[in-house]
């Protein structure tokens, strides 16, 4: 009698197992490399519509101050991968190697009865684990004819070559992941990344014309002569006027094309090259910078229009496959970017442009469509966010916060109204010195910790941060309350105490130890 009872509760709850269908929702996280918020359209309409990305703002969120703790690709990664900051997941700069047996989001969605996959950049360097499949760029990846590495949690890793433009790879990649190999019997969480916006701004082939003949408008800043800051701003190496190369500028062609792909893109650049050669002898410096930001620019606005193609294409399929209302969709990037903004391009600094990521998150039901935050929020909250989603338990260990409650509306009331920031790479590409700092989306304070200077701004007075007021009697209070704030907050992350101590300190002078 006894065995029999046992028998039948046992099919009694295999039964219920298979009736019970898994409703947790999907969750598609696509990310982009130095997508900035002054070139999507929901945050900044001036220079580009990306009315794909809109629709997840107008569904969903928008997020005005989501904050990353280390703006720099690699490192970024490593923090959403964790949930905690680079001095503790051990990634602090491109080049180093992600410990992928680490506690990941993937690897406790995985656990937790999630199909999981990641398609496109990684730029991590060892294996992608946690993940049923992952097909991704080796290293940064070329924009033409990538090679990839595919395999997963069981399938060894092999590298195939392709030929294409990699932004409509990484595009078809992802929908042909949903369409054949996603498990209908569970919820999955696809990580679908791009390479593009990053440097060098090659354009696909459906857009290498496109915005030729029009004038992007500059920013007030693009003629930053770097006075009245610490001296860091005015020693990097990222200036539009001296530090593109004639890749960069598109003087010449890339060296990776087929025959037809070099065809088209010769048919595109070289009247336009030939065009400005004939007549830079005659340019003022002045005019040369701005042909060299409208160049510039153009080409970026051109990677992030293809993006957005490939945006549009798997919100579609969502809709049309009945996904949609399960499936909670985010757009972020790794780091902000200088679109000409003090005369820069590239990233790496606390100041506005790269340290707010774009943020945009739609799940039907739960989302306000058109809600609009200012609360401050990071890249740090992710992994939590998306175990929030799922049910799953939070590891004791992780540094961010769930955003869950923001989604719903309801910030609760002792949320993070600072935030603190550490760049690290220096000695490093573009010369931008190692920084730690704080703000609370008002005030700023940045100290180059090496140097023994530092930087405040009045974000309301001075959003183009021109103007440090360190020094200022007026802002003596302030700078005290944010330097006291900027200990609580490394004290409460545990950063290490003499950043000066770590082994990778910079050489020279100014490094060494007293
Ligand atoms: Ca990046």
């Amino acid at each position: 009698m006894k065995i029999l009872s046992t028998i039948s509760l046992v099919i009694v709850l295999s039964i219920m197992t298979a009736a019970a269908e898994d409703t947790r929702p999907n969750i598609v996280f696509i990310f982009t490399d130095d997508h900035c918020q002054q070139a999507l359209s929901a945050y900044d309409a001036t220079r580009i519509a990306t009315p794909n990305m809109d629709r997840i703002a107008e569904e969903g969120i928008k997020f005005n101050r989501c904050y990353v703790t280390n703006g720099i690709c690699g490192p970024s990664r490593a923090v959403i991968q964790t949930g905690k900051h680079s001095h503790l997941n051990g990634f602090i700069r491109n080049g180093n190697t992600f410990d992928g047996s680490q506690q990941t989001f993937p690897k406790l969605l995985n656990v937790a009865g999630y199909q999981t996959a990641v398609i496109g950049k990684w730029h991590l360097k060892s294996t992608p684990q946690g993940f049923d499949y992952f097909d991704v760029l080796v290293g940064q990846g070329p924009y033409y004819n990538p090679p990839m590495l595919y395999g997963g949690i069981e399938a060894e890793a092999s590298k195939r070559s392709h030929v294409g433009y990699t932004t409509d790879i990484i595009g078809e990649k992802t929908l042909d992941w949903l369409k054949s190999d996603r498990d209908p019997e569970k919820p999955f969480m696809l990580m679908f990344q791009h390479k593009a916006p990053h440097r060098n701004w090659q354009p696909g082939p459906k857009y290498l014309t496109w915005l030729d003949g029009q004038e992007i408008p500059e920013p007030a800043t693009l003629f930053d002569d770097y006075s009245n800051r610490a001296s860091p701003a005015a020693n990097q190496t990222m200036e539009i006027k001296t530090h593109m190369n004639e890749k960069d500028l598109k003087l010449v062609a890339p060296n990776n094309l087929t025959p037809d792909q070099a065809k088209a893109w010769n048919a595109a650049y070289e009247p336009k090259n030939e065009a400005y050669i004939a007549k830079r002898g005659s340019m003022s410096e002045k005019e040369i910078i701005q042909w060299k930001y409208q160049r510039y620019v153009k080409d970026y606005l051109r990677c992030v229009k293809s993006v957005d193609d490939t945006i549009g294409d798997v919100l579609d399929y969502l809709e049309e496959e009945g996904l949609a209302d399960n499936t909670v969709v985010i757009y972020s990037s790794d780091q902000g970017w200088y679109l000409g903004e003090h005369g820069w391009f590239d990233k790496r600094w606390m100041y506005e442009e790269s340290l707010k990521a774009p943020l945009l998150i739609k799940w039907p039901g739960v989302i306000e469509p058109g809600s609009v935050s200012n609360d401050i929020v990071s890249n740090l909250d992710f992994a939590q966010t998306f175990l929030d989603i799922a049910g799953v338990r939070i590891p004791d260990d992780m540094q961010g916060e769930s955003l869950v409650p923001l989604l719903k509306g309801e910030t609760p009331s002792d949320w993070r109204t600072t935030f603190y920031y550490h760049y690290y790479e220096f000695p490093g590409a573009h010369s931008v010195a190692r920084h730690f700092g704080v703000t609370d989306g008002e005030h700023k304070l940045i100290k180059y910790y090496h140097l023994n200077e530092g930087e405040l701004f009045d974000l309301k007075k001075d959003p183009g941060e021109m103007n440090s007021i360190y020094d200022s009697p007026e802002y003596a209070g302030k700078r005290k309350e944010l330097e006291a704030e900027l200990e609580r907050l490394q004290a409460f992350y545990q950063v290490p105490e003499d950043p000066m101590r770590r082994s990778d300190q910079p050489r020279g002078k100014k490094g060494k130890k007293n």
